[in-house]
């Protein structure tokens, strides 16, 4: 069984009494949600905030970003795995779309950092997924393929099954436009039996694949209904507590 993982990405939101405020209400609009994990991913600057007033609570905290470099070194502006376990996350957030685009991240650095993060005994939650014009050539699954196999590499089997992997199709993400359910699970399919072929049934069979891109509550119930989504990475709408806690909560809704 996957338990399913609700992962919410701040992006470069929120101040540290603003990412305070949230987490005083969203932790009781989740209290009893015990049917997923709970995480959410603050700026660098609310990573040990945020993890203390969590702390003995079902939520979870990730880091949007590692270096690659295990350190600690000469790497002016950058923030270790191990700088990041030691302010109370968990996980982290690797090679998101926007770290492609914006900051030249490629499947080198994605491999790099997913080693960095599981070396330091955190699990890395990576990322693929196409563009609009990848998808529109016929070759959405085939870039996502390039990406698992790129940013997946000279890991062992156990050091695989520490992955969740997020497909999130950069057409989707912030733009309101969602894969349909059967687009998503079509990708996730595909990334599950990928990833079989490259660590084993078991791996594949384990692995947590989330789908990110313009999640919301009211499309939630119909991705976590297909057979290989376990979960949703969520950006936008896991900025205010109460459509977080709606998506969290899509068991209730779907009853
Ligand atoms: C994301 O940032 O990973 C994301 C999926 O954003 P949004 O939900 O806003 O599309």
């Amino acid at each position: 069984m996957r338990r399913p993982i609700i992962a919410g990405n701040w992006k470069m939101y929120k101040t540290i009494p603003e990412a305070v405020d949230f987490v005083r209400a969203f932790k009781s609009l989740v209290v009893g949600s015990t049917h997923c994990e709970i995480v959410i991913a603050p700026v660098f600057t609310a990573i040990k905030t945020v993890s203390d007033r969590l702390e003995g609570s079902n939520i979870e905290v990730a880091a949007q970003d590692a270096a690659a470099d295990p350190g600690p070194g000469a790497f002016t502006g950058e923030v270790s795995a191990s700088m990041i376990k030691d302010a109370g996350a968990r996980w982290v957030i690797v090679g998101h779309s926007e770290r492609r685009q914006y900051f030249g991240e490629t499947d080198d650095t994605v491999s790099a950092k997913i080693h960095a993060v599981i070396g330091a005994g955190l699990s890395p939650i990576v990322c693929v997924g196409e563009r609009l014009e990848d998808r529109d050539a016929g070759r959405a699954e085939q870039v996502v393929e390039g990406q698992l196999t790129g940013g997946m590499r000279n890991l062992t089997e156990s050091e695989a099954s520490r992955i969740i992997v997020a497909y999130e199709p950069v057409w989707a993400i912030g733009t309101g436009r969602t894969a349909t359910p059967e687009t998503a699970q079509q990708m996730h399919s595909f990334i599950r039996a990928r990833l079989g072929s490259l660590f084993g049934a078991g791996v594949a069979g384990e692995t947590r694949i989330l789908y990110g891109g313009s999640v919301k509550p009211d499309n939630i119930v119909a991705l976590m209904d297909q057979a290989d989504i376990d979960g949703g990475l969520v950006g936008g709408a896991s900025l205010e507590p109460d459509s977080f806690a709606r998506i969290v909560n899509y068991k209730s809704a779907s009853r």
